[in-house]
């Protein structure tokens, strides 16, 4: 601004060539060491939009990780407790659903006799399981230890039926891959549910089939 100044001044009072030169040469110093600065300021302003991006990237992964985290089990990579209740409510407003239950025989041997860790992975395989025989039908989730409900929007009774007798044959009739010298089995109870059934209801006429099925032996489908 100085430098503009005496520039300013020099034209104004009719100084000599001499002083005019002088105060040209002034000002273009002045000028580079601004463009200079602009440039590295530019430069500044560009590394840290760059930046910037990186870490709105990486946000919007995290905020997905964590989305993900809270809606499913980290053991069997189903849907958790809180996500298939939710999901459930959601279709009883819209559609009838098929709500089956299932819960392992006599899960609690299987840890006494091989432990915990035995025990994880069978819950993980029954899930692969489960994925084999639904395909993309329906929604798992994983409603407590080693219990699970399956979603079935829009579907039959019996075609509810059918497809849970599927999952009990494939459990009770293939050896576990982890555990090959120890029979597991599962019992299954299913509601049909009009809708507007209050998601509750449905569940709790599912559990209620579940323990008659637990109830009349186990290893069986009860509607
Ligand atoms: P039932 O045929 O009547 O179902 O008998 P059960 O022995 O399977 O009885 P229950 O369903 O009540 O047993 C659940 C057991 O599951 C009890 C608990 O120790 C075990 N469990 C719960 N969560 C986990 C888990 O994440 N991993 C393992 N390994 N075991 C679990
Ligand atoms: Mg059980
Ligand atoms: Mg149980």
């Amino acid at each position: 601004m100085a430098a503009l100044a005496r520039a300013n001044a020099a034209l104004a009072c009719g100084s000599s060539c001499a002083q005019l030169r002088e105060a040209l040469e002034d000002l273009t110093a002045h000028y580079h060491r601004l463009m200079r600065e602009t440039h590295r300021l530019i430069r500044h302003g560009d590394r840290t939009e760059a930046e910037l991006n990186t870490v709105n990237t990486k946000l919007q992964q995290l905020s997905a990780e964590l989305e993900y985290k809270a809606r499913h089990d980290t053991l069997t990579g189903s849907l958790n407790r809180g996500a298939v209740f939710d999901l459930a409510r959601r279709y009883l407003t819209q559609a009838p659903l098929s709500l089956i239950m299932l819960d392992i025989d006599f899960f609690k041997r299987i840890n006494d006799t091989y432990g915990h860790p035995v025990g994880d992975a069978v819950i993980r395989e029954l899930v692969e399981r489960l994925r084999a025989v639904l395909g993309d039908m329906g929604n798992i989730g994983r409603v407590g230890g080693e219990e699970f409900t399956i979603l079935l929007p829009n579907m039959s009774l019996q075609s509810a039926a059918q497809i849970a007798e599927r999952i009990r044959a494939n459990v009770a009739n293939q050896a576990f891959d982890c555990l090959p010298e120890h029979p597991v089995t599962a019992s299954f109870g299913i509601s049909w549910n009009t809708p507007g059934t209050p998601f509750e209801q449905a569940y709790s006429s599912a559990d209620a089939a579940l323990y008659q099925a637990k109830k009349q032996g186990r290893n069986q489908v009860v509607c």
